[in-house]
């Protein structure tokens, strides 16, 4: 197995809702890793395509708008943000209708490459926790930890509604529900790099979890793991 200069990779997909973004937080806090939210990437990907006007149909436009991009994740006084050409868009990225509009875009396949690439470039050395829907599948196979994080529709919807209305968006459950479902689809069935569990990803189910007990299952896997390679060098 290859080792990397700053630790493992450790990869975290599953569907929305799962608590991926959570996890993936805590987790990277608990091992001093880099957490990377592929998810935000996608969804600033979707903004500026949106601001800029780009026609989603013409693929031609979308990679040459691609291809001139910026999209960083920086940790800005404690608060992980996401600048898309500069531009601080960490709370517009996170509507209902920026979700639902990231599901489209992120089966393009311009976005895709673009985003594929420098994701493999942020995580290659190792020291990072992403999250995303293909990590484990597509972004980085080769990852020394791979967890497919789930929880039934219900639960899952249940999470987002309760933290949009905290938010103070005007959404109902049964909107929720819908949305959780029509992302399912649109992320399971696209042609390129669709939700699945990677064959060798520990399925982790939390739909009856606390955030900790998830926590403390995954970071003992983590431990574990480092531990066993550092003994072998
Ligand atoms: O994780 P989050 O819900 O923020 O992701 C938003 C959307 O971005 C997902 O519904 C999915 O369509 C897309 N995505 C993706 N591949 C990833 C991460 C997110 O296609 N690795």
């Amino acid at each position: 197995m290859k080792s990397r200069p700053d630790g493992i990779v450790v990869a975290i997909d599953g569907p929305s809702g799962a608590g991926k973004s959570t996890i993936a937080r805590q987790l990277a806090d608990r091992l001093g890793y880099i957490q990377i939210d592929t998810g935000a990437m996608y969804r600033a990907a979707s903004l500026l395509l949106l601001r800029a006007g780009v026609d989603l149909a013409d693929l031609a436009a979308v990679e040459q708008f691609c291809q001139n991009i910026d999209i960083r994740l920086e940790v800005v006084s404690g608060r992980q943000t996401v600048f898309g050409n500069g531009m601080d868009v960490t709370d517009q990225i996170r509507t209902p209708e920026m979700s639902l509009l990231t599901s489209k875009t992120s089966t393009l396949k311009p976005v895709r490459e673009a985003l594929l690439k420098s994701q493999q470039k942020m995580g290659n050395r190792g020291g990072v926790v992403l999250e995303g829907r293909d990590i484990g599948t597509v972004v980085f196979p080769d990852a020394e930890i791979k967890f497919y994080l789930s929880a039934s529709v219900e639960e899952r919807a249940r999470r987002r509604f309760e933290e949009l209305i905290s938010k103070g968006e005007q959404v109902t459950l049964a909107d929720t529900v819908a949305d959780v479902v029509e992302r399912d689809r649109q992320d399971s069935e696209r042609d390129i790099a669709p939700l699945r569990q990677a064959d060798d990803a520990i399925l982790v189910d939390s739909s009856r979890l606390t955030v900790d007990e998830v926590l403390t299952i995954m970071v003992t896997i983590c431990r574990n793991k480092i531990d066993n390679m550092e003994s072998l060098i």
